[in-house]
């Protein structure tokens, strides 16, 4: 059966005897495809109703100044709340998106500099005055990946730097040599995260504060699709804090990803 899936697993004991395990995953799998279905049909769906919304909402708020303020207010709340819907239905279809499929089409060399510039000029956009956004270009190689994939999670850790490090905070923004091969850095001097959240923070919905995490306008996938961006690119993400101190975000890269700042592209495709 063509769509049958085993998974196997060796054990060693002692010297000479090996035990060979070989489970049958197929309806895991198959479930676990139909979860994927379902989200990503909802999440598309959804997006005409609320666009629909949003639209009339515009028109309404508008004409705010003509009309009585608690309809004013409301308008303007509903507002701010298909927004939040709209931000979580977004991530909920990237982050199918980058489970359906292989990605690796949209491949090219990227420069650090100019990606950190770039995520730099995002988390600006959010900050306030008080808070600063500084970068560095520590390792000599560009890396071989997706720019706009790689663009969104880079994006995605300085935006929660700058909604959970608080008002007065410096965050740091690196392209360094880690682990053998290089890494994204996001540093920030906010409260930190206990340890104990660490391992879980990459799950969707997970949240140290659930109250505070909303009330900043996350969706609560943002890790999610961190993680899932650096699994299609042979990375990972390691996250280091110590509370009080603040928070340490790596996307550490394999040598394999790095290129030659200033190899020829044609070259590196075959
Ligand atoms: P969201 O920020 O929308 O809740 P994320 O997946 O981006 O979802 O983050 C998950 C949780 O990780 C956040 O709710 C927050 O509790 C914690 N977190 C993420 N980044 C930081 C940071 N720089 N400092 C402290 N906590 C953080």
């Amino acid at each position: 059966d063509e769509n049958m899936m085993l998974q196997f697993q060796i054990t060693l004991y002692g010297d000479d005897e090996r035990l060979l395990m070989a489970r049958d995953i197929t309806r895991l799998h198959r479930l676990e495809q139909m979860r994927r279905d379902f989200v990503a049909n909802v999440s598309h769906e959804l997006r005409t109703p609320l666009t629909v919304l949003t639209g009339y909402l515009e028109t309404y708020s508008d004409l705010s100044t003509m009309l009585p303020e608690r309809l004013a207010r409301g308008i303007d709340q509903m507002q701010g709340q298909t927004q939040r819907m709209q931000n979580l239905v977004n991530d909920l279809l990237l982050l199918s998106r980058l489970e359906n499929d292989q990605g690796g089409s949209d491949h090219v060399r990227l420069d650090p500099h100019s990606l950190l510039q770039a995520v730099q000029r995002d988390a600006l956009a959010l900050s306030s005055d008080r808070q600063q956004i500084e970068i560095s270009v520590e390792d000599p190689h560009a890396l071989w990946g997706s720019e706009k994939e790689v663009h969104s999670a880079l994006s995605n850790l300085a935006f929660n730097a700058v909604r959970y490090a608080g008002d007065g905070a410096t965050i740091q923004l690196r392209w360094r040599s880690c682990q053998g091969g290089a890494c994204f850095e996001v540093e920030d001097d906010g409260e930190g995260i206990d340890p104990r959240h660490i391992p879980r923070l990459t799950e969707r919905f997970y949240r140290v504060d659930k109250g505070r995490s909303t009330a900043t306008g996350g969706t609560g996938l943002g890790l999610a699709i961190v993680k899932h961006v650096l699994l299609r690119h042979n990375a990972h993400l390691d996250i280091s804090s110590r509370p009080g101190e603040g928070a340490i975000f790596r996307c550490v890269f394999p040598p394999q990803r790095l290129v030659d700042a200033a190899a020829n592209d044609e070259h590196l495709r075959r």
